[in-house]
């Protein structure tokens, strides 16, 4: 016999508190002896697996929790981090959404999966390159006082969010800067050794009064687009006509710094070749995209780079069809400047597919400009590169480069604030059975895999190949697409910009309410919106359904049975749904792959409203033996719910378990469908999710 699956309904993304209590109009039956396999409440999904058959027969359906809960694979040691931001202002809702959020929900779920003393959560400030500098510089103080403020601010934001980071320190940081000049030194070394470090001379802007190069950005001139001739054109372009030009033809150019007029002088950078690694890098993706370990919008981006491609004049286009089917299998599309681009499975298909090409009478290049890269600059504000080439003397190292190295250097100050030698960073960063997890905005997937990866790959003794046990190891990452704000970009002169502060003080949300919210939005997947209604919806669906679920049989507890947990049995079904919402709790954990899951979770919690409206434990008119039960089902239902949300809504989910009076330690995979003990005394009910204002606030009972 099928299973039947009554009042299956699932919620949708901001179901109103009406819908929730709605009656279904197939009544909830939750026990029937006549009718086997009658499932008690909605807790199914579009990914939900199916269900155990009748007899628990088939063999790939766990029957319990802990069979569920031995399919996790568990690292030995997790390190996980996001994005940096700039010490340049407060923290918006971008970085909590994009970086800190995300990361801090993974986090704690490593910490309930392998226990928190294994997990490093680990960030900072990315304080050094000319955005700090010419903050500011525009703010008339001293650089390091600047930051020093802006990263203080940073801190209080972030621990008002409840990012629970073991470190939050900054590159420049008195605490980090030693390690990280000791780091980037290593890492520019063993480059500059496997011969990764390419020299190359360009020109570029020098104030003479300063005696000091000029990033493009800190020089201003007259646009050269004759119908714009705008005053205060950037150096590659103009922001009031969108003109770029060649940083030669700014007219009347002037230092930001100085006022001066700058000249173009000769100067030698390092440029990183990624290309030497490419073919490992591309075997490392490749190997992601086959486990579906990332995203396919981020295994996407990166592989349309590393797969080595060639380009050739768009007038030999003809030729080329001729001889199409002779060349080794490959994409073609067609570029900008009327170029036709070939892209191969590997070098030596490239190699061939070029040969063959050039055989034919059709020149071409490759295509390989993604891969050099450089990552020098003329700026003092930085990290010195070391004396290995004394052409190179004075430069320092590009931010890109030094904020991939950052969070290695982050992990030993995170191990000596807990009184552990810095040396033990090895043990999340250079152990195959650890886990290293990024978490960052889309647009900067270049540089955390392609970058990153040839940056480690080019400390190995050989970097061809992909790294062994004790070299430091290719990490994973999670990305997030843009988060819009009532529709729109995020902007300033929009006014919908918002600082993570301004939410809390000005529009007076709980971090725990932006949280939830914000972990729906699901941004790994998709761009999403930030939009007040929906969120302020949700925050009554948060005080209406599910205050109630975590009240009632706390509630119930105190007035019906003494403050304690009844004796009793679980309810028939609540243990298969309990069994099926874990495995599909621990599989959208491991992929920070939130929304569903979350609203699965939150038809989870209508099985406490289902077994008060069917059982009624607050009411001693009906049979005693089947309300303990009921309630000792709620209380077990209630535990796993509290267990579940705890990455997302860290603080509230805190309050529960203090007023279920357990142990902060019932934070972990392991407690879950573990009941709370017949007679253990329960505590009294407390504030949980706040009311909105405007709504009527509901009587539990
Ligand atoms: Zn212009």
């Amino acid at each position: 016999m099928a299973p039947v699956f009554r009042g299956q309904r699932r919620a949708p993304p901001c179901a109103s508190t009406a819908a929730w209590f709605a009656p279904s109009p197939d009544p909830v039956t939750l026990y029937d002896r006549n009718s086997q396999g009658k499932l008690l409440g909605p807790v199914t999904g579009p990914n939900t697996p199916q269900a155990p058959d009748v007899g628990g027969k088939n063999p790939h359906v766990p029957l319990d929790v802990p069979s569920v809960l031995k399919t996790i694979q568990r690292p030995r040691r997790a390190l996980v981090t996001s994005g940096m931001p700039y010490a340049n202002g407060p923290l918006h809702l971008g970085h909590l959404a994009g970086a800190h959020l995300p990361a801090d929900i993974y986090s704690r779920w490593m910490g309930m999966l392998i226990g928190r003393e294994n997990v490093l959560f680990v960030n900072g400030t990315d304080d050094h390159g000319s955005t700090s500098e010419v903050s500011a510089a525009a703010a008339g103080i001293p650089i390091r006082q600047f930051i020093d403020g802006i990263h203080a601010q940073q801190q209080v934001t972030l621990a008002r969010y409840a990012i629970g980071l073991d470190v939050y320190t900054g590159t420049s940081q008195p605490e980090t800067f030693p390690i990280q000049k000791q780091l980037c030194d290593f890492f520019l070394t063993r480059l500059h050794a496997n011969g990764m470090l390419e020299k190359r001379a360009s020109r570029q802007w020098y104030d003479p009064q300063l005696s000091r190069f000029l990033p493009d950005r800190l020089v201003r001139g007259t646009c050269p687009n004759p119908k714009c001739n705008y005053d205060n054109a950037y150096s590659d372009e103009c922001d009031r006509c969108g003109h770029q030009h060649e940083p030669t033809a700014l007219i009347n150019p002037k230092s930001v710094l100085s006022n001066a007029t700058p000249e173009m002088r000769d100067t030698v950078h390092w440029f990183l070749d990624m290309w030497k690694v490419s073919e490992t890098l591309r075997t490392w993706i490749e190997g992601k995209a086959r486990k579906k370990a990332w995203r396919p919008s981020v295994i996407a981006d990166t592989l349309e780079k590393v797969l080595p491609s060639l380009r050739f004049d768009g007038e030999h286009e003809e030729s080329y069809k001729a001889l199409k089917a002779t060349l080794p299998a490959h994409k073609s599309k067609y570029a900008p400047g009327k170029k036709v681009v070939l892209q191969f499975g590997d070098k030596a298909a490239l190699d061939a597919g070029r040969a063959a090409l050039a055989a034919a009478g059709i020149p071409s290049t490759i295509a390989d400009e993604w891969a050099h890269r450089s990552i020098t600059r003329d700026i003092a504000w930085g990290v010195p590169v070391p004396p290995i080439d004394p052409e190179l003397a004075g430069k320092t190292l590009y931010v890109w480069p030094d904020s991939l190295i950052a969070p290695i250097a982050f992990s030993q100050v995170a191990l000596a604030k807990k009184g552990l030698a810095p040396e033990t960073y090895a043990q999340y960063w250079r152990d195959p059975e650890a886990r290293v997890t990024q978490f960052l905005g889309q647009d900067n997937v270049f540089f955390y895999v392609l970058m990153q990866g040839a940056m480690w790959l080019g400390t190995q003794d050989d970097p061809q190949r992909l790294p062994l046990p004790g070299e430091l190891q290719l990490t994973d990452i999670v990305s997030a697409f843009h988060l819009m704000v009532s529709g729109e970009k995020m902007s300033k002169s929009r006014g919908n910009f918002y600082s993570g502060d301004q939410l809390l003080d000005e529009k007076g949300y709980t971090a725990d309410q932006v949280r939830y919210y914000l972990a729906l939005l699901g941004l790994s997947e998709k761009p999403s919106d930030f939009d007040f209604g929906k969120l302020d919806e949700r925050n009554r669906f948060l005080a209406g359904p599910l205050n109630a679920a975590f009240e009632r049989p706390i509630s119930a507890a105190h007035s019906k049975f003494e403050g304690r947990v009844p004796d009793g049995v679980l309810v028939d079904g609540v243990l298969k749904d309990t069994v099926r919402m874990v495995q599909r709790y621990v599989k959208s954990m491991d992929r920070a792959d939130y929304p569903n899951m979350l609203f699965e979770v939150e038809n989870y919690a209508r099985i406490i409203n289902s077994l008060f409206a069917q059982y009624k434990p607050h009411d001693d008119r009906h049979p005693e033996e089947a309300r303990r039960n009921a309630l000792f089902s709620a209380f077990y239902v209630l535990k796993n719910l509290m267990i579940m949300l705890y990455p997302f809504v860290p603080a509230t989910m805190d309050r529960l378990r203090e007023s279920l009076r357990l142990p902060p330690t019932v934070f972990s995979v392991d407690e879950l469908g573990v009941p709370i003990s017949p007679g253990h005394a329960i505590g009294p009910k407390g504030d949980y999710f706040p009311v909105p204002a405007g709504m009527e606030r509901s009587d539990p009972a």
